[in-house]
């Protein structure tokens, strides 16, 4: 039997959120700031939710230190404003990705994951609205740190306490769209699986050298059998 910890980033990889995204930042950001800062053109790819929030006010002339008094408030407000605004119409489920969670979720072994930037409660909401939330009974979130690439740890941690199994690097695959998601995968020496379905194209992410790449999840099998590689 193969053991995989499977850890997947959600924008991008598992599905698109529409312009609600931004403009429910934007909106909450000005209700507690006063300002959107850049969030109108900023590059949200691969950012965690908290490090974007400090990216867009600085651009806006706020320092730290201001931003991070108000920072619960301005979370808090995003995800409440994202919960209320954001309906089954706004998010687009990738091709592939309800088949291919199906048959990982029925492989024994495999214990699946989120490792993403998104808040736990409006990443969540995200899941949920596609009907995909099931699949992941842990993650490591935006909540738990500024930097993408403190995650990996704690998603171990939380998987081997749910599952009693410490899995070791060598165990572990991380899947997303863009280059922080092949850098997570780097700090923690695991494998990691590229998909060009967010704003990266295949080239630009196989210049970042991920160990495999696809174009989108279509091709389910094949998908599963890069987790499941044994020269990982
Ligand atoms: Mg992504």
């Amino acid at each position: 039997m193969h053991r995989r910890l499977v850890l997947f980033d959600i924008d991008g990889t598992l599905l698109k959120v529409g312009s609600v995204n931004r403009r429910v930042l934007a909106d909450a950001l000005i209700e507690v700031y006063g300002t959107e800062g850049s969030t109108g053109h900023h590059d949200f790819s691969g950012k965690m939710d908290g490090a974007i929030i400090y990216e867009v006010l600085e651009n806006a002339g706020l320092d730290r230190r201001e931003i991070a008094e108000r920072f619960d408030r301005a979370r808090d407000t995003y995800i409440t404003l994202f919960r209320e605004r954001t309906c089954p119409s706004d998010i687009t489920l990738l091709e592939g990705v309800r088949q291919l969670l199906d048959e990982l979720s029925e492989l024994p072994g495999i214990c699946l994951g989120l490792l993403t930037g998104n808040f736990e409660k409006s990443g969540r909401h995200k899941l949920k609205l596609p009907g995909i939330d099931h699949y992941f009974p842990f993650g490591a979130f935006a909540d738990d740190a500024l930097q993408r690439t403190e995650l990996p740890p704690i998603a171990l941690e939380r998987a081997r306490r749910m599952t009693g199994t410490n899995f070791s690097p060598s165990e572990t695959v991380i899947i997303g769209d863009t280059e922080h998601d092949i850098r997570c995968a780097r700090v923690l020496d695991a494998r990691s699986i590229a998909v060009a379905t967010g704003n990266f194209s295949s080239e630009v992410l196989a210049g970042h050298r991920p160990d495999a790449l696809f174009e989108n999840f279509a091709a389910t099998g094949e998908v599963i059998a890069e987790i499941l590689n044994p020269q990982s």
